[in-house]
Order: C-alpha cells, then structure tokens, then sequence
C-alpha cells in the first residue's frame, strides 16, 4: 500500500492517520512541536472543546471503541445558559429533542489520539518542522529542519498542520488556488471558573454559559473536574484597554456582576497580565489537492472563527469524507482527491461564514426578543 506523510499531530492529523492506516496505508506522522504527553510540556490550563455530532460522527467511524472512550469523558451541554445584565438567567435549549454538544478536554483528546496512533504502529517524529515539499520529482519530496532524517520521499502527503500551512504555502506553487484570509477584531483570553470545596460546579453544567454584550462576551465550559473553562471576547481595543487591576475589576463588575465571584479576583487578575491573548483568523482556500499527491485538511484548509464550535468538528468530518471516498473510489488517489476538492468547497465555504454569522448571534442577538421569536420559528 501507498505511503503516507502526515503532517501534524494536533486533533485532525492524528485521526485522519488512524483512519489511513485503518485502510492498509503506511502511514508516518511529522509534528514540529515536542511531544504534548511528557509532562514538562503540560499546558496547566484546562482549555476545553465542544465536540458535536459532525465530529462524533467521524470518530465513530475511524474506530467505534475509541469513539466510546472518547465519550465517556464529555459533559454534555443540551443548551446555552444566557446570563443577562440584572443577573437573571434564561435556558435556551439547543434541540426540540434534547441532542447536546459536548465539552471535552482539548489536551485529553490531543493525548488520547497520539495513544490510540502509536498503538496502531504508526511512527510520530516529533520535532521535525517541515520546510519545503517538493512535487516537481515523481514522488513528493519532504524537506524537515533537523538532523535526523532531513529529507523524505513518500507516494503522498496530507497536510493537517493548521491555519499557518506549510503544506499549503507549498501547494499553492503547483496549483492556481484561490485563497483569503481575513482577522476579525476579536481577541480572546482565557479564564477559567474553579470547583467548589467540595469539587462541585458553580453553574449548570449541562450548559454552555454565555454572557452576551453586544461588542463582546464572556462564556463558560464544563471540566469533568467540576471546574469552567472560560474565555473572554472583545475587540483589540477594549481588551488592550484593561490594563490595571482597577479597570479590569471595574469592568467586570459592571458588565458581568456575577462571574467575579465565580472566577474570583485575583485570578481574573493574574489572566489579564500573564495569559496570551489569541488572535482569531477565517480562511479560506481552493482547490485542497495536487493531483494524487497532496491534499490539505482541517485548520490548514478552512480556519474559522470559533463562535460556531465547529473548527476541529468540520476538521474530523474532512477525514470522514476523505476515507468514505477512498472507499468509494477503491482506493484510487487521484479520483478520491479530485472528488474531494470538487465536493467538499461547498460545505466549507458555508461552515466558515456560518461561524462567522454565530459570532454576531453570540454576541448580540441572544440578547434580542426579535431574534429569540425569529430564531424559534426558523427552528420550528
Ligand atoms: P492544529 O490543531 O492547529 O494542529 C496543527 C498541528 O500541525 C500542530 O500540532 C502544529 O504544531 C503542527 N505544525 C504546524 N506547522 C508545522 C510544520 N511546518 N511542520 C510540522 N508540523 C507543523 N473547534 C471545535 O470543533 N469546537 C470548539 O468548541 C472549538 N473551540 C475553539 C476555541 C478557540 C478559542 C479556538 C481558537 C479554536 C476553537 N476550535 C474549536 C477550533 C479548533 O481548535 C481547530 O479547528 C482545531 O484545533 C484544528 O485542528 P488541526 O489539527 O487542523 O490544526
């Protein structure tokens, strides 16, 4: 069988070389960081994920029991818990039917799928940044800054190495892909809300919590260890504007009067001068291949906004769609690829406006009775 260079180990490499070393390819993994599992690379904040049935769906299918492991360590979250000014908080469930999203440890799943990966005897070489690839030569040609093994050939490469693609700067050489990329004006800070004394959740559980201000917004995950995950949203401007503990507390009481007792004082603080605050990019791209040679996937290929919880989901699905074409095509690269870059940009496109477009519901329209009525007759 075919092999198969994998380029990076975050959530979607490592599931799309499960699924391709499921199939019989020799599959190997190239990640330019360390590996996340030893213990003195352990990110201490708890940042978490939800995961929806869009990525269930192709966990599921990649390996049923891994899928059922995974899942037996999610909180599920059947609706958004909104938090108004007055302090009132009003449920609005996701589904007639009680269908959840579910929070997830992002490190707990990264873990897990570099574990379920190397006890399928795939090989990940941590440490190895790609430089170039190469598709003038017959096989594709990998170039690597490091000592040991600088240079590999291999029959083909998914590049699943996230927003900044190297596999994609690369591709774009060979083919005419059409490519934008946009920043919004958002920056993000994480927070985080700890257990009570007796390890128990401050707030529903069972909820995503979300405390809509228009221009910015505060909201909340659950840890299984009792504790919240939160991020904080605002624009460049406001958010580089709480500089002093003063302002800082100032605003908070203002605007969100009850998470600074849940997150308390002197960690809000500590967030605000020690934690980095993200930058938050769209992106988009087409075509995804080069022939039978390469093919990008995930962030690499349709970065997006974090505001419809979608970005490693949509990741996931790219996988499942990849390994049903594979299956439908007999295993034929070239077919597989083109079908892939042919079908899948529809969906992509839509999936990175839609985040997009949840920004501004998350921000604003939860707030508003026009759109709650609007939002229930859409849903009816
Ligand atoms: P990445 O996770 O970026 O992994 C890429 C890997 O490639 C990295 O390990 C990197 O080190 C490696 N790499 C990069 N360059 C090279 C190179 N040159 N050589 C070798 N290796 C390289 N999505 C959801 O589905 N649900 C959510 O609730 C959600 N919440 C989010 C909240 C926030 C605040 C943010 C910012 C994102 C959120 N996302 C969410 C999106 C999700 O995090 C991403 O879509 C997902 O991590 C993409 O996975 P990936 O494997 O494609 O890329």
């Amino acid at each position: 069988m075919s092999s198969v260079a994998v380029i990076g180990a975050g959530l979607v490499g490592c599931l799309a070389a499960l699924g391709l070393s499921n199939r019989g390819y020799d599959v190997t993994i190239y990640e330019l960081r360390d590996d996340p599992r030893k213990s003195h690379n352990k990110n201490l904040r708890s940042i978490n994920l939800a995961v929806s049935d869009r990525g269930i769906n192709a966990l599921r299918y990649v390996d049923p029991t891994f899928a059922a492991k995974i899942l037996s360590k999610v909180i599920p979250m059947s609706g958004r818990m909104i938090h108004k000014y007055n302090g009132e908080l009003e449920s609005q469930q996701y589904d007639l039917h009680g269908k959840s999203i579910n929070s997830i440890d992002r490190s707990f799943l990264n873990e897990e799928l570099l574990n379920e990966v190397e006890s399928k005897g795939i090989s990940v070489n941590f440490n190895h940044k790609l430089s170039s690839v190469n598709l003038d030569s017959a096989k594709p040609l990998l170039r690597f800054e490091t000592l040991t093994s600088p240079v590999v050939n291999v029959d083909f490469v998914i590049g699943a190495d996230g927003s900044f693609s190297k596999v994609r700067q690369e591709l774009q050489k060979f083919v005419r892909m059409d490519y934008s990329q946009e920043y919004i004006d958002c920056a993000y800070l994480e927070l985080s809300i700890p257990a009570d004394e007796e390890g128990k959740f401050l707030l529903d559980k069972n909820h995503l919590h979300i405390w809509p201000r228009s221009s910015f917004m505060l909201i909340a995950l659950p840890n299984i260890d009792g504790s919240f995950t939160s991020t904080f949203f605002a624009p460049w401007e406001l958010i580089e504007s709480l500089n002093e503990d003063s302002k800082i507390l100032e605003f908070f009481q203002k605007e969100f009067p009850d998470s600074v007792k849940l997150i308390g004082k002197e960690s809000l603080l500590h967030a605000f001068h020690h934690h980095p605050k993200g930058k938050l990019l769209s992106l988009k791209c087409n075509k995804y291949n080069y022939e039978d040679k390469v093919l990008i996937i995930g962030d690499a290929a349709h970065s997006m906004v974090p505001f419809y919880g979608q970005g490693m989901n949509c990741g996931f699905e790219d996988v499942f769609v990849l390994l049903e074409l594979l299956e439908k095509n007999s295993d034929h690269l070239k077919k597989s690829f083109d079908e892939y870059t042919r079908t899948r940009h529809e969906d992509l496109l839509a999936i990175v406006d839609l985040a997009i477009g949840n920004y501004k519901e998350m921000s604003h329209k939860v707030n508003s009775k026009i759109f709650l009525i609007k939002k229930k007759i859409d849903f009816l």
